[in-house]
């Protein structure tokens, strides 16, 4: 990080992002500030995280906010007479903003930092590779038993209670995300909230769930068909298996991640379901369970070793269900590795 700092003459960068203070500094508190410089890095935090901020971090200085957190990192900047400071604009509101170059003063110069805190965040090492193996195998094992739950008239916010308890119940410090638990018509929704809706009779059941297992999230998918799935169904399940597959196939090391996205698309494009695939193919996953890089239309981004990424395509049929897939990736040098390991086939009960 440093010498990206030094790489685009900034004095120093300042990151909003709890996820990337993990990372950095091992902070887990919820709210505050970090500025890293090699002149001396800080964290400001309200007096609910100064001591914790204090005992997970070292070799920075823990500093207790007075009166607003943005006023108060301007005026250390000002005393310290830094003059090019780094932001990521998607991390800071504008009043935000406001207030911490009203702080600072007319000789901080302020520069478009986007990303660039993240940046490092993409390419997991062996340490993080392990956990985001054991958050992907749990996240499998509490959907394997899921599943078993999928009994006529339970109603979906019961299944997602049941998920969510057993996540915790195993270990994880919670839902990576909402758990999406939908059935029937509402199963077309690919972002869909659990409610009191029952389960009936030859109905799709769409089941993503992930969680945050040592800071590291998973994230899965599978669907169910409650009875015999209809010859229209399965074809549509065959579709976006063979168009899932495609992709992970395509996830190597050098490979645009819009390639990536394109695979997925070509197969389904083949059965005349593209215009039912309503998202992107997948997104980067990591301490966040939505991070760079984008799996998406036209990402010039390529993959390298130490990626990980979600597959996750879809068809979704308005008034009657969604069909969706998805494992988390791992891209090598020399190999791609599906983190998530239960089957992938329709499963009927
Ligand atoms: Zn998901
Ligand atoms: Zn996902």
């Amino acid at each position: 990080m440093q010498a990206r700092i030094a790489e685009k003459h900034l004095s120093g960068v300042i990151s909003m992002n709890p996820a990337s203070w993990y990372y950095l500094t091992g902070f887990t508190g919820e709210a505050g500030a970090l500025l890293l410089s090699a002149r001396g890095s800080f964290l400001v935090t309200d007096g609910r995280f100064t001591a914790q901020a204090k005992e997970e971090t070292s070799g920075l200085r823990v500093v207790k906010q007075d009166g607003s957190l943005m006023a108060t990192v301007g005026s250390l900047l000002r005393s310290r007479s830094q003059n090019r400071i780094g932001f990521d604009a998607s991390q800071l509101t504008v009043a935000q903003f406001r207030a911490v170059r009203k702080a600072a003063g007319p000789r901080v110069r302020w520069v478009r930092a986007d990303g660039e805190v993240e940046n490092g965040r993409q390419r997991k090492d062996p340490a993080e590779m392990a956990q985001m193996r054991k958050a992907a195998l749990l996240a499998g094992d509490i959907l394997t038993a899921a599943v078993k739950l999928l009994k006529l008239g339970v109603r979906e916010i019961e299944v997602a209670a049941e998920i969510e308890y057993q996540m915790r119940r195993q270990g994880a410090s919670g839902p990576a995300f909402e758990t999406i638990v939908a059935f029937g018509a509402r199963s077309a929704h690919p972002h869909a909230r659990p409610t009191e809706r029952r389960l009936r009779k030859n109905e799709l059941v769409v089941l993503d769930l992930g969680v945050i297992l040592g800071h590291y999230c998973s994230d899965i998918t599978r669907t169910v068909f409650m009875g015999r799935a209809p010859a229209r169904i399965r074809r549509w399940y065959r579709a976006v298996q063979e168009a899932q597959a495609a992709a992970v196939a395509a996830a190597r090391a050098g490979t645009s991640s819009g390639d990536v996205d394109a695979a997925a698309r070509k197969v389904l494009a083949g059965y005349r379901l593209d215009h039912y695939f309503v998202h992107s193919t997948g997104h980067g996953l990591g301490l966040e369970v939505h991070e760079d890089p984008r799996v998406a239309r036209g990402q010039k981004h390529l993959l390298v070793a130490g990626n990980v990424i979600t597959i996750e395509p879809g068809v979704y049929v308005p008034g009657v269900g969604g069909i969706r897939i998805e494992d988390d990736v791992a891209v090598h040098a020399e190999r791609t590795e599906v983190l998530t390991r239960i089957p992938r086939d329709l499963i009927e009960i």
